[in-house]
């Protein structure tokens, strides 16, 4: 069957944990994880909710293929209204958790109301019951994890957490799980720190039953994983390079936003990119990558765990950070360091333990560092507010920037609620890099056209993940396209966001699509899932997951101006590499997308397409 047919219903303001089914039509209709957890959250709160208000609801989700031997089937996602955004939110994590939700016999858990006291939640199987957190709280995700493990004297359990980041609420904060795995977007963390909610353990031994025809759900994950394995990038590229593969690739086309998106291109891209994480360092003969590392059930293994300079003046005292740990990521590796025209490797895998440590999101907090750099050379802020001399390219500044961000400290007050609000705050909104309020990843819409209507149309704020036309623009992948025209990118844009819904809500990683397409998922699926899952019911789950979180921002205040870019991305032309002179053409592209969507020139589905789709 696919999914373990059971909820659990997490009440802190009255400190219960209740059982419930999970609505089986619902799951025909929204399939898991990511559908299916959206469709109980807009069923169960007010679109117009304070995201940071115990009337704010947050539930954790796995999707029917979680915890198979589907490959990167370790996925859980996190549903929200969005404090960053205000908008819906819905961030994915890899590592181990999602599985062990699966394995205690769970689908998804839903937290409501607000503990008086911070508490986390201990789940062994069909047993769930809440704890006193207060030993916990102020600490970080890492040292969470080791409490807990200790309490419980439990090597193998799973949990997720906040840092102090998400106690404080810095509006980007994010869920950590196995260390360095995280629900990183849109502050979800920030929300879980509302409730006082601390932390969720896991140990689920039950293992994955009910899989609908289990001889051609084996054919079906064994021919999809052979195509990974075949797959240059999937693969070769992937495991052996990271994410950091696109690095050097992004900066050569011109789209790897510097400084703020004040340029294209980086000069020290190199220093910073997949390639440099390769050579031997001249301190200590080292090379910072030690190995690659995947989630659970996953054939691709992208994942980095490197080591730092001990030399480096961010950890030359602290040896807590000498040890392999997590990173560099590609998007990470860029918001720390292009954005704010950092090339200093050591300093920017720092920053990055830091916002593992306590749960931040390194894109949002890079890109507000950059918009903070901005300001100070704009001379609206100054060394005696930041507490530095903040220019572009300093790796103190931002070395001393994270800490005081995670950790709720003098301005890091201000860079904690992200680059809008900071931006507003000193009299320059258009100098905030984002939309809807959440910072943009690392992909300029200039040198590749269609990430600008997919970042303007994101439901929850600039993002990569909701609609990657990278993959075609730049890498061929299904087809190659033209990244600097805006010729068919509205039809492609929404391609990318109903597949990449449909992935995400199956419980897999958005990665497997450099390689898969939809017809690779839906063997898996169909196998797995009882009932009827053809390319076509897929292709419509796609659409109506995401016309259900439109029309949840809609009703939340969200209309077309908020389908919008920053100035400098549609007035300021590119000015070096293959995208010199150009603007991003979102102004022609909009229009074109509402159509190809059913949706009125306001932006809202008609009532022809709710119908359509059965909203
Ligand atoms: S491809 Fe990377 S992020 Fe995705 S599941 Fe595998 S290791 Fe995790």
């Amino acid at each position: 069957m696919g999914w373990n047919r059971k909820v659990l219903r997490v009440n802190l303001t009255a400190g219960t944990c209740t059982e419930e089914a999970l609505n089986m039509q619902w799951a025909d209709e929204y399939l898991g994880s990511r559908g299916l957890a959206t469709k109980y959250l807009v069923s169960e709160i007010d679109p117009r909710v304070d995201p940071l208000s115990p009337d704010n609801k947050m539930i954790m989700a796995t999707g029917p293929l979680t915890g198979t031997m589907a490959s990167t089937g370790g996925r859980y996602t996190v549903v929200t209204k969005g404090p960053l955004t205000g908008a819906i939110a819905c961030s994915n994590s890899g590592g181990f958790f999602g599985a062990e939700m699966k394995f205690a016999g769970w689908d998804m858990v839903i937290f409501e109301g607000k503990s008086a006291k911070p508490v986390w939640l201990y789940i062994e199987n069909d047993k769930a019951e809440l704890r006193d957190a207060s030993g916990l709280w102020g600490r970080s995700c890492w040292e969470t994890e080791e409490k807990i493990k200790e309490q419980l004297q439990d090597p193998l359990v799973r949990i997720s957490s906040i840092g102090v980041s998400g106690e404080n609420q810095v509006l980007y904060s994010c869920i950590v799980n196995d260390l360095h795995r995280a629900a990183g977007r849109s502050g979800v963390g920030a929300v879980m720190g509302s409730k006082n909610l601390k932390a969720v353990a896991i140990r689920g031994t039950k293992g994955v039953s009910g899989i609908k025809d289990f001889g051609a759900f084996l054919k079906a994950t064994n021919d999809a994983k052979k195509v990974l394995a075949d797959n240059a990038v999937t693969g070769q590229g992937l495991p052996k390079y990271g994410t950091q593969v696109l690095m050097n690739v992004i900066n050569e086309i011109g789209a790897l936003p510097t400084r703020n998106h004040r340029d294209v291109q980086f000069e020290d891209a190199s220093k910073i990119s997949a390639e440099a994480m390769h050579e031997k360092r001249a301190s200590d003969g080292k090379t910072h990558l030690v190995t690659n590392a995947a989630c659970f059930g996953c054939t691709i293994a992208c994942g980095r765990i490197s080591e730092i300079d001990k030399t480096h003046f961010t950890v030359k005292n602290s040896p807590k950070y000498w040890g392999a740990s997590g990173g560099l990521e590609y998007e990470a590796a860029w918001a720390l360091g292009a954005a704010n025209g950092v090339g200093d490797l050591e300093a920017l895998q720092y920053a990055n333990l830091i916002c593992n440590e306590q749960g931040m999101d390194p894109i949002s907090f890079g890109a507000t560092v950059g918009a903070a750099m901005e300001l100070y050379e704009l001379g609206l802020l100054d060394d005696a507010k930041i507490g530095i001399a903040a220019p572009f390219g300093s790796a103190e500044a931002l070395a001393k920037m994270v800490e005081m961000t995670a950790l709720g400290e003098g301005f890091g007050k201000e860079l904690g609620l992200g680059s809008k609000r900071l931006c507003e705050k000193y009299g320059r909104p258009e100098l905030s890099m984002s939309v809807k309020g959440q910072e943009f990843p690392a992909y300029d819409s200039r040198g590749i056209q269609g990430m600008g209507l997919a970042y303007a149309t994101s439901n929850r704020g600039a993002c990569h993940l909701r609609g990657y036309t990278v993959a075609s623009e730049v890498l061929g992948i299904p087809v190659k396209t033209d990244p600097l025209t805006t010729e068919g990118k509205p039809e492609l844009v929404k391609a990318f966001q109903d597949a990449t819904a449909v992935f995400d809500s199956a419980g897999i990683c958005v990665f497997t699509s450099f390689a898969w397409t939809l017809a690779d998922v839906q063997p898996q699926v169909a196998a797995a899932c009882e009932g009827d899952w053809s390319m076509e019911k897929l292709n419509e789950v796609g659409e109506r997951i995401w016309n259900m979180e439109r029309m949840f921002n809609n009703a939340a205040g969200f209309t077309a101006k908020d389908d919008n870019l920053p100035p400098r991305l549609t007035q300021e032309p590119a000015k070096t590499g293959p995208a010199k002179g150009l603007v991003n053409g979102l102004a022609k592209m909009l229009p074109e997308y509402y159509q190809v969507r059913g949706w009125t020139p306001g932006g809202e589905p008609t009532a022809e397409t709710r119908a359509r789709l059965g909203l």
